[in-house]
C-alpha cells in the first residue's frame, strides 16, 4: 500500500510542491519500501530515530527534522540533515550555526511560526521572526530558506484556511528582502487546503504510511 499511497499522493501534487514523506514511528523497510518508487526525501521528529534511521539507510536520502529539536541535540544531525523544519528561538539557531560551522557546512533551516489558534504549538510570532532575520548574518552557517507552520487540529476546514493564509502571507511579505523559497505546511488531514493557500512543502505521513501505533 505504501508504494501505491505515495504514487497516488505525488501525481495529484501541483508542479513545484515538495512532499516530505514523513516515517518517524515506522520501520526501516516500510521506509525501503517508499524508496524503491524513487522517493528520496523523508522527515522525522525525534533526533535518535533520525540518526539511527541515517546510519542504516542509503545515503542519498534526503533527512529532514521535522520537530521540536531542543539545543542539546543538534550535533547528532548537524554534519548530515538536509533542512531542519522547526527552528523557533535565536538561541537555537546559534547553536545550529555552531554545529554546522564544527561540519564544515552551511544549514538550511525553516523558522517555524505560531499560527494555530490554540495555544499549544510552538512557534514565533511576526515580531520574533524579523527579529530573528534581521540578525542572520551573524549566522554564516545557517541559512533560513523559508517558513514552517502547524495548523490547529480541527474539522474545521475555514478555520485551516486563514491560518495558513496568515502564514503564508507572512512569507509573502518576507521572502524578497530575505531570499526565502521554502513555505513548509501541510500534513495528512490539511494538506490540500495549506496547497491552496500558497504551501509548496507538505510533510505527509499516515496518508503514506497508515496510522502510527504509538504503543
Ligand atoms: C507527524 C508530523 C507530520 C505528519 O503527520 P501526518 O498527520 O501523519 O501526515 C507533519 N509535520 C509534523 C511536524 C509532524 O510532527
Amino acid at each position: 500500500m505504501i508504494q501505491e499511497n505515495l504514487k497516488k499522493i505525488k501525481s495529484s501534487l501541483p508542479q513545484g510542491v515538495t512532499l516530505v514523506a514523513v516515517s518517524k514511528t515506522k520501520p526501516n523497510g516500510d521506509i525501503l519500501e517508499a524508496y524503491e518508487t524513487g522517493h528520496r526525501i523523508f522527515g522525522e521528529n525525534k533526533v535518535q530515530e533520525l540518526t539511527s534511521k541515517y546510519e542504516e539507510l542509503p545515503k542519498d536520502i534526503e533527512w529532514h527534522m521535522i520537530g521540536h529539536l531542543q539545543r542539546n541535540k543538534v550535533k547528532y544531525i548537524a554534519p548530515f540533515v538536509k533542512l531542519i523544519h522547526g527552528v523557533d528561538s535565536l538561541r537555537l539557531l546559534k547553536e545550529i550555526n555552531k554545529q554546522a560551522k564544527k561540519a564544515e557546512r552551511v544549514q538550511d533551516v525553516l523558522l517555524q511560526m505560531h499560527i494555530a489558534e490554540e495555544s499549544t504549538k510552538f512557534g514565533l510570532d511576526e515580531n520574533e521572526l524579523k527579529e530573528i532575520l534581521e540578525q542572520l548574518d551573524e549566522f554564516p552557517h545557517v541559512r533560513v530558506i523559508g517558513l514552517m507552520g502547524m495548523a490547529t487540529f480541527t474539522d474545521d476546514k475555514a478555520k485551516i484556511a486563514r491560518e495558513f493564509s496568515l502564514l503564508a502571507s507572512i512569507f509573502e511579505k518576507y521572502k524578497r528582502d530575505y531570499q526565502l523559497t521554502t513555505l513548509s505546511m501541510g500534513m495528512s488531514g490539511d494538506y490540500p487546503i495549506a496547497i491552496e493557500n500558497g504551501s509548496n512543502m507538505i510533510r505527509v505521513g499516515s496518508s503514506i504510511f497508515g496510522e502510527r501505533n504509538y504503543g
